[in-house]
C-alpha cells in the first residue's frame, strides 16, 4: 500500500463512519490531518500531491524547518503539547494550534498574534480519560476556561481536542469521545462572544473511526497513514 492507497482507504472509512453517526448536529465535513512528526519532506509532499489539504506536528523545531521548505501550503495544525517560550515561533506557522490548556498559554497566543497582525485559531485540549500522563483541562472546566479566553481577541476558538488512551479494544474509547462531543455541544450552544465552535479534534489511527461516529470532524492521522514511524 502506497500513501497515496492509504490516504484514500481512510477516506473512504470515515465517509462511512459519517453514515453510521447516530449523533444529532455533528459539525460538517471532516478533516483529515495527516500527523507528519518524524516524517521527511518526500513523504509529506506524497501526501499532498494524494490531497492532503492539512498536516499535523507535534514539535515546534520540527515544524519550523519543514515550514520553510513546504510554506503555507498545506495547513499546518499543532497538535503537540506548546510551551509558553515556543509560541512566538509556532504562532506565526499555524493555521490551528489544537493543544491549548492554560489561560496563561491562551494569553502568550494572543499577545504575540496580535504582534504580527494574526487571529489565532485555537481548540482547548481536554484530558477526558483524566490520564496522569496527558496534558489538557479536566472535562468540568472546559466551559469556564472558554468564557475566560473568549475576551482575547487575537484568539478565535474554535473547538476542542481530546487525545484518547490506547485500548486494543477500540470500544472503549468511544464513552470518551461521547463525553468529548457533549461538551462541545454545551460549547456549541453556549457559544461565548468572539468564538466560532466548528471543530472537534478526536481520533488517531487506532480509534478515528469510532471518533467519527462520535462527532468528531478532524481527525489526526499518522501511521495509518505512513506507516509505523521510524524514530
Ligand atoms: C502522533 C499523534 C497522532 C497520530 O498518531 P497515530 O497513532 O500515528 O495516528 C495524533 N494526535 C497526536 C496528538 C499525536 O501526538
Amino acid at each position: 500500500m502506497t500513501i497515496a492507497d492509504n490516504i484514500s482507504a481512510i477516506r473512504g472509512h470515515i465517509q462511512e463512519a459519517v453514515s453510521r453517526r447516530s449523533v444529532l448536529g455533528a459539525p460538517g465535513p471532516v478533516t483529515l490531518v495527516a500527523v507528519t512528526k518524524n516524517q521527511g519532506i518526500a513523504e509529506m509532499q506524497e501526501a499532498l500531491s494524494a490531497g492532503i489539504g492539512a498536516v499535523g506536528e507535534n514539535r515546534i523545531q520540527e515544524a519550523v524547518g519543514k515550514y520553510a521548505e513546504l510554506g503555507d501550503l498545506p495547513e499546518w495544525h499543532l497538535i503537540g503539547h506548546l510551551q509558553t517560550n515556543k509560541v512566538h515561533l509556532a504562532v506565526p506557522i499555524f493555521h490551528l494550534i489544537h493543544s491549548v490548556d492554560s489561560e496563561r498559554l491562551a494569553s502568550e497566543i494572543n499577545r504575540v498574534a496580535g504582534k504580527i497582525g494574526k487571529r489565532q485559531n485555537i481548540l482547548l485540549q481536554v484530558n477526558v480519560a483524566d490520564e496522569e500522563t496527558k496534558f489538557g483541562i479536566d472535562s468540568d472546566q472546559a466551559i469556564d476556561l472558554a468564557w475566560k479566553i473568549s475576551g482575547l481577541e487575537h484568539l478565535c476558538l474554535r473547538g476542542l481536542m481530546t487525545i484518547a488512551p490506547f485500548y486494543d479494544d477500540k470500544e472503549k474509547t468511544r464513552p470518551i469521545f461521547r463525553k468529548l462531543y457533549e461538551i462541545f455541544s454545551a460549547l456549541r450552544k453556549a457559544a461565548p462572544p468572539n468564538t466560532f465552535i466548528d471543530s472537534l479534534s478526536m481520533g488517531m489511527t487506532n480509534d478515528y473511526v469510532v471518533a467519527v461516529e462520535e462527532g468528531a470532524n478532524i481527525v489526526r492521522v499518522g501511521t495509518g497513514i505512513f506507516g509505523a514511524r521510524k524514530y
